[in-house]
């Protein structure tokens, strides 16, 4: 399938909301509009021309593993030189290691191009970003200036090991053991399941980061460390160096994502050395945890912005009867589908959940700038605070979305949708993992209301509230927008009386926890996008009465604003619908009785 990056509209939501030029004055890299527009567009030429023609294909031939090495598809090791020799790989590292520091508002379009282009490709690259992170804000100097620079530039690879067999969400019950060396390093004994890019022939090297035990270690997740695990020990002048003692027991044969490897690794007496101190492995963890999950809400926008330009591209060539009221195309032996009401449905649904996705992404990439280079301490607080809300919401709401748009688009393909070489049928296999790994959608809800709204009494949901409250009030007097800003200032009160009686619901029964955490972070999603639709239609109407030659592009969005509000925000009544039937009807069944 074709992948086209949405350049336009990235644009749009760069500059157009979220001064993105402005934005890197202020973080001081030396980023300007030209630069920006130049790097994208060279982004699309790469992501378009070598990495989604891979695509079909990766799925086709997956990976194969023999003799403990893993081949990875035809063409990946060629597209994956090209990453890192032109730089690609490098684009967000920090400078003093080799990295372009670039900002996550810019890059994230860049990653969320490589996710739509092939998910499977990206995987190999997608950690190594957060084990970078990881290292540079807790590792030793020593471990610093011997993998770092290598991780940055993308010629070695990371990865990220905290799933076995018997802990999966829950971590406190990891098994795998970390025994101290007398010259300060570790052997780490223990087996690792379901690791991605956990063995390639991609980089280099591979550089592990594993969650293990210490002796005597506390029980639970007190007691977990952080250790760096390389494949090759890194040699004094930087190459690769002695074969770790560690290895690629089995690859995983999956749903989707059938081109990216999904390893069990496993750690027989191997070195290692603690990142952090001993005992907060989870802690370092989480810096990553955080990047990952961002990513992967990118990955779900990704993949929904291809299915969306394949669905269109296919509803308009599709020719199946006339329209309801009367042939559009007298000329064709039939109209196409993009005519039919009920495949216009699809489509729009499709385009605003993607674009509106988009806004979300760029509102919190531009949280995670200022919350790492914001000169001022107390905006870097507050913008980790803000992060920290969004993170949940971003990594579950686009992922469900990613595979809701994808499903739509099979329907929008009829039958054909369902055959392998449409490859419709792919996004919305490769898309299905998304709602699972990094916590799945269920542990990012429960993390939204208990760390995020609870840890603060609703301080921080709040004033975000009041920040999307102020938008409506800037806008309500507008005679074009009056309907607009005021549904969604309804929808902000509705929100906020919803935040406080969920609080105090909370405080009665703890089971209201997990009974309402997925359908409030559902509907917080659906109320935000329509805060952030409601931003996107004020500017096109700006650009409309300021004379824009770009008339068609502003009036779309202001239709989409206008569907979103009227026919994909009303979803969120449903969501505070379920909200009120409260957790009594989901305990109330014994569990002996589910079945008979
Ligand atoms: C293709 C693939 C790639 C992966 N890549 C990596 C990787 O690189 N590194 C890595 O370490 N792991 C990786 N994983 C593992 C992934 O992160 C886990 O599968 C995921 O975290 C869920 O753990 P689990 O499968 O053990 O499910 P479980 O923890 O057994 O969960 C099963 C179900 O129970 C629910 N559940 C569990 N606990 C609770 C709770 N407290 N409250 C409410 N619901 C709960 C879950 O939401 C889920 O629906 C990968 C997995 C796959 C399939």
């Amino acid at each position: 399938m074709e992948y086209k990056a949405p350049l336009r509209d990235m644009r749009f939501v760069l500059h157009e909301l979220f001064d993105a030029t402005g934005h890197c004055e202020l973080l001081g890299n030396g980023l300007d509009r030209e630069l920006i527009d130049g790097v994208l567009e060279e982004a699309a030429r790469y992501t378009g021309g070598e990495i989604a023609p891979l695509n079909r294909n990766s799925d086709e031939e997956g990976v194969t593993l023999e003799n403990g090495e893993v081949r990875t598809p035809q063409g990946f090791v060629e597209a994956y030189k090209q990453y890192v020799d032109n730089g690609w790989a490098s684009m967000t590292g920090p400078t003093e290691y080799g990295g372009q520091g670039f900002p996550q508002l810019v890059a994230s379009n860049f990653h969320e191009m490589l996710m739509g282009a092939s998910l499977s490709f990206r995987i190999y690259s997608g950690l190594t970003e957060g084990a970078v992170l990881a290292l540079y804000k807790h590792g030793s100097e020593e471990l610093k200036n011997a993998y770092l620079e290598k991780l940055v530039s993308g010629r070695w690879s990371g990865t990220m090991c905290l799933t076995e067999p018997q802990a999966g969400t829950d971590l406190a019950l990891l098994r795998t053991r970390a025994e101290p060396q007398a010259d300060g390093s570790y052997t780490v004994s223990g087996s690792k399941i379901f690791i991605s890019g956990g063995e390639h022939d991609m980089s280099e090297n591979i550089v592990h980061l594993v969650l293990a035990r210490l002796p005597d270690a506390p029980a639970g997740v007190k007691g977990i460390s952080l250790l760096l695990v390389p494949k090759f020990i890194a040699n004094a002048d930087g190459t690769p160096g002695e074969r770790n003692a560690l290895s690629c027991g089995a690859i995983e044969h999956k749903m989707g994502i059938k081109g990216a490897a999904t390893c069990v690794m496993n750690f027989d007496g191997a070195t290692g050395w603690v990142v952090g101190e001993p005992n907060q492995g989870l802690a370092c963890m989480f810096t990553m945890m955080n990047d990952a999950r961002f990513q992967v809400g990118l990955q779900g926008l990704g993949i929904a912005e291809q299915a969306y330009q394949g669905s269109l591209a296919y509803a308009r060539e599709r020719l199946q009867s006339r329209g309801l009221a009367g042939a559009q195309h007298p000329d064709k032996v039939a109209d196409p589908i993009i005519v039919h009401p009920d495949v216009r449905r699809m489509l729009l649904t499709q385009k605003t959940l993607v674009e509106g996705s988009r806004m979300l992404a760029a509102y919190c990439a531009r949280q995670l700038d200022l919350e790492h280079g914001h000169p001022e301490p107390s905006y870097r607080k507050a913008a980790s605070k803000r992060a920290a809300l969004l993170i949940p919401i971003v990594k579950a709401f686009f992922t469900d979305m990613g595979q809701e748009v994808a499903s739509l688009g099979v329907q929008v393909y009829g039958g054909h949708g369902y055959i392998r070489e449409w490859g419709m049928e792919q996004l919305m296999r490769d898309s299905r993992i998304t709602q699972l790994y990094e916590g799945t959608n269920g542990i990012q809800a429960l993390d939204y209301i208990r760390r995020k709204l609870l840890g603060d009494g609703g301080a921080e949901l709040s004033a975000f509230q009041a920040e999307f409250s102020e938008v409506c009030d800037r806008q309500i007097d507008r005679p074009a927008l009056h309907d607009m800003a005021s549904k969604v200032q309804a929808r902000i009160g509705e929100w906020r009386e919803l935040s406080a009686e969920i609080i105090a619901a909370t405080g009665r029964d703890p089971q209201e926890i997990g009974a309402v955490s997925v359908d409030f972070l559902q509907y917080s999603a659906y109320v935000l996008l329509a805060g952030l639709w409601l931003q996107a239609a004020a500017r096109a109407q700006d650009a409309l009465e300021q004379g824009s030659g770009e008339e068609a592009f502003y009036q779309a969005k202001l239709a989409s604003a206008d569907f979103y509000l009227r026919r994909v925000l009303p979803r969120a009544s449903a969501h505070r619908e379920a909200i009120k039937g409260g957790a009594e009807c989901l305990m109330a069944l014994p569990e002996t009785d589910f079945a008979f």
